[in-house]
């Protein structure tokens, strides 16, 4: 690999974030104020009121990908973490869970041991 490939494959994933946080930035900023931008009265707290609530969005929509990819660990057979008999999915439940950022829907998959009589949840 040529050092040239090697830093743009090394910068590009972080690159593309860059890249959306720009657009996402604009649509906000558009969103907010319009085409022209925030008008000249806007604040500085106004302004990082409106950042608060991007960055809400943002950590809501992270969160939500990455824990539906983490879920996904727990789709197959699990053991009990009492007895370790292999125990099914049982169903799949949406928890809310206060984070730091506000509210989210947690998704958790339910397995309940028939031998110990009790349900788990392996990815909490
Ligand atoms: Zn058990």
């Amino acid at each position: 690999m040529s050092q040239a490939s090697a830093i743009a494959s090394k910068g590009s994933l972080k690159d593309q974030i860059q890249i959306k946080l720009a657009e996402l930035a604009d649509l906000v900023s558009e969103d907010q104020y319009g085409t022209d931008g925030p008008g000249k009265e806007t604040t500085f707290r106004e302004i990082e009121s409106v950042g608060y609530q991007v960055a809400q969005l943002a950590a809501a929509k992270f969160e939500a990908t990455a824990t539906q990819q983490h879920q996904q660990h727990f789709e197959t057979a699990q053991p009990c973490p009492q007895c370790q008999q292999t125990c099914q999915p049982e169903s799949l439940l949406q928890r809310k869970l206060l984070t730091r950022l506000g509210p989210v829907a947690l998704p958790e998959i339910k397995f309940h041991c028939n031998a110990c009589r009790r349900s788990f949840f392996p990815s909490a």
